[in-house]
């Protein structure tokens, strides 16, 4: 099985902190904004994956590594001394490509120098979209389950989140619920399609809803596509390419999820000169610019033709049915997942009080790791019965996950 350098790195952490001698600390201190928060779940449960020597099915990143040629360029770029600080919203190869990549997949032009910022993975694009452009007290609507950092950089932001929560089957949005909280003094709402965790996709109808209720109450769209490439049941639909919709709209995406290089941390911000100039200015102080050599090699990534994306949909399909046929057959129940490298399944028929306890005993017990979805709620309660599944994995991982949770686990 292909080792790769995430998990040695990973690895290494943990086994220094075992060496460490052991030292008395005084008690952690945050600022109140961040009081809230815990050590990501996804770094618990990978620390978790090592301790137990368990088949990590939680933290989403490949075990495989990304394309040659990709990889490729970031040597060549560093051999030709492309190596000093990049200019601060992207080195123009990079900002060219992704508006070039955005008009062939949305069909909309866009200005590369004014309308494209280059981040450290979408995980900056979403917090210099947030501190860039929402005020202390502004509301700003999520979907739950949501992704962890958006409600962490939100209130970083000091904003007033409002939640409301997409329910199994399907995780339609709830639009009467959606009527009565979005109002003029929303400034914004987040939308992740295809959807982590649920592999969700928003439909053209679910969208044009929440359009024109953006465009009535003059709200803005911050919309995380990062999974846009992994859309297996049905077509992705950017936001941004809705009518009336791109001047209010910041499209977010990276390179990590499509060409499973997660640790390179290249990310971008879609939107408007007028948006684009508070994400701009946000992004200058977090972080200024992001690696020279590894944007000149996202460039030639984004180049890539389209039998590079056909293929890995392909792979990725194959690897889907493995993991979701193998969690049917353990006697999970199963929820549809149309995109992304995730599927959510209902772990009740196993008598476990919750996720966590779930998780907990999947690990100690059965040896694999998954994602306890809990954390993804305001109200955790509404997560208690889901836990996520990745399929990132090679396929014999799959498999031998597949089989240890047939060995142990038992319906009760
Ligand atoms: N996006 C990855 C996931 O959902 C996790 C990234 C991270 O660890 N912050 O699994």
């Amino acid at each position: 099985m292909a080792t790769i350098s995430a998990v040695s790195t990973q690895k290494e952490a943990v086994s220094n902190q075992e060496e460490q001698p052991q030292k008395t600390f005084l008690p952690l201190q945050v600022a109140k904004r961040l009081e809230k928060f815990k050590t990501t779940i996804f770094t618990q449960m990978s620390m978790l994956a090592i301790k137990h020597e368990a088949i990590n099915l939680g933290q989403g990143f490949p075990n495989f590594d990304g394309p040659e040629f990709v990889k490729e360029a970031a040597i060549q770029a560093i051999k030709e001394g492309k190596n000093q600080y990049a200019r601060g919203y992207g080195v123009p190869d990079l900002n060219s490509a992704v508006a070039a990549r955005f008009r062939k997949d949305t069909g909309l032009m866009v200005d590369p120098e004014k309308e494209v910022t280059v981040t450290s993975g979408c995980t900056e694009a979403i917090a210099a979209t947030m501190l860039g452009l929402i005020n202390p007290g502004d509301e700003v609507i999520l979907f739950a389950p949501f992704y962890d950092s958006y409600e962490a950089t939100l209130s970083m932001a000091g904003a007033k989140i409002k939640s409301m929560t997409l329910r199994p089957p399907d995780f339609s949005v709830p639009i009467d619920e959606l009527k009565s909280v979005i109002s003029k003094n929303t400034r914004a709402i987040l939308i992740n399609t295809p959807h982590n965790p649920t592999g969700k996709m928003f439909s053209r109808e679910e969208l044009n809803v929440i359009a024109s209720l953006c465009i009535e109450n003059d709200v803005l769209v911050f919309t995380d596509e990062v999974y846009d490439k992994l859309a297996f049941e049905a077509d992705h639909i950017s936001m941004a390419s809705l009518p009336d919709m791109y001047e209010r709209t910041i499209t977010l995406n990276s390179l990590g999820k499509t060409f499973s290089l997660t640790g390179w941390k290249i990310g971008w911000a879609i939107a408007p000169p007028h948006l684009t100039w508070g994400v701009r200015q946000a992004h200058s102080f977090l972080t200024f610019a992001t690696s020279t050599p590894m944007q000149w090699a996202a460039a030639t990534a984004l180049r890539a033709p389209e039998s590079y994306y056909e293929e890995l949909k392909r792979d990725y399909m194959a690897k889907k049915a493995i993991l979701v046929e193998g969690l049917k057959a353990v006697g999970f129940v199963v929820y549809p997942s149309s995109g992304t490298y995730f599927v959510v399944v209902d772990h009740t028929p196993f008598g476990l009080e919750n996720d966590v306890a779930f998780c907990e005993y999947l690990i100690k017990e059965v040896g694999v790791v998954a994602i306890p979805t809990s954390v993804f709620y305001l109200n955790p309660e509404d997560g208690k019965n889901l836990v996520r599944f990745t399929f990132c994995k090679d396929d014999d991982t799959l498999r031998s996950a597949v089989e240890r949770m047939k060995a142990k686990l038992r319906r009760r």
